[in-house]
């Protein structure tokens, strides 16, 4: 089989996958996806932090149920006369009253926590949704310098396409159709044999039953790399 025309196409091919490659490895696209990383992670970490501040939330509401509860309690208290109290009546009263206001003091200081609790947790909030919004617009920046690079290259890239439709017909068939299927797993698909036993892609020693099918064949598939082996 002549490789020649495979030869041929594989170098106008080239071209394109070096422009194909200077897509995919811009810095503008590393930077995007970094970008649209962070994007997710404070969209995440916002989302939790939305959970805490319902969960402080009903705390609070807890504590302040509780709080009046005791408040209601203590005013019951102050509101009985001690004319009609025995000494022991007075007594009961007395620590009863102590244990609420006891209480109500737990009470103001949970409360002050939880409210501290709320406001850290809003001022994170605040700084995610800050952090979001800046990347977020980082990133469509970005993703317009991309957009750019990709538009400015389509007209070379469409050139080379049509010259490679061209070349192709030159190519045989099934050679051709093998080829497209490895070309973007691996570059270049056509490796010359190497010192006679060893694959140009991979550079791993081939079965000598294998080289000596490339005569007849013009090409064998590397079995590591999966790579074309010709001899010249
Ligand atoms: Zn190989």
């Amino acid at each position: 089989m002549n490789i020649e025309n495979l030869l041929k196409y594989q170098e106008m091919d080239r071209k394109l996958h070096n422009i194909e490659q200077k897509i995919s490895s811009s810095p503008y696209r590393k930077k995007a996806n970094e970008l649209s990383s962070i994007v997710k992670k404070a969209q995440n970490r916002a989302s939790e932090l939305d959970g805490e501040a319902e969960k402080i939330i009903a705390e609070i509401d807890d504590i302040k149920e509780k709080y009046n509860l005791n408040k209601s309690k203590l005013d019951e208290l102050l509101a009985c006369g001690v004319e009609k109290m025995t000494m022991d009546d007075i007594e009961k009263t007395n620590n009863l009253r102590s244990k609420i206001y006891s209480n109500l003091n737990i009470l103001e200081k949970m409360l002050q926590k939880s409210a501290e609790n709320v406001n850290h947790v809003l001022a994170e909030f605040n700084k995610m949704r800050k952090l979001n919004e800046d990347a977020r617009n980082q990133y469509l920046a970005c993703k317009q310098k991309i957009d750019e690079e990709t538009k400015n290259l389509e007209p070379e890239k469409e050139n080379l396409k049509k010259e490679l439709a061209v070349l192709e017909k030159t190519v045989d068939n099934e050679l051709m159709t093998e080829y497209k299927k490895k070309r973007n797993e691996i570059f270049p698909v056509l490796v010359e044999l190497r010192g006679d036993h060893f694959c140009g892609g991979c550079s791993m020693e081939l079965p000598k039953v294998a080289i000596s099918r490339i005569k007849e064949k013009g090409v064998i598939t590397c079995e590591y790399c999966k790579r074309f082996v010709y001899k010249k």
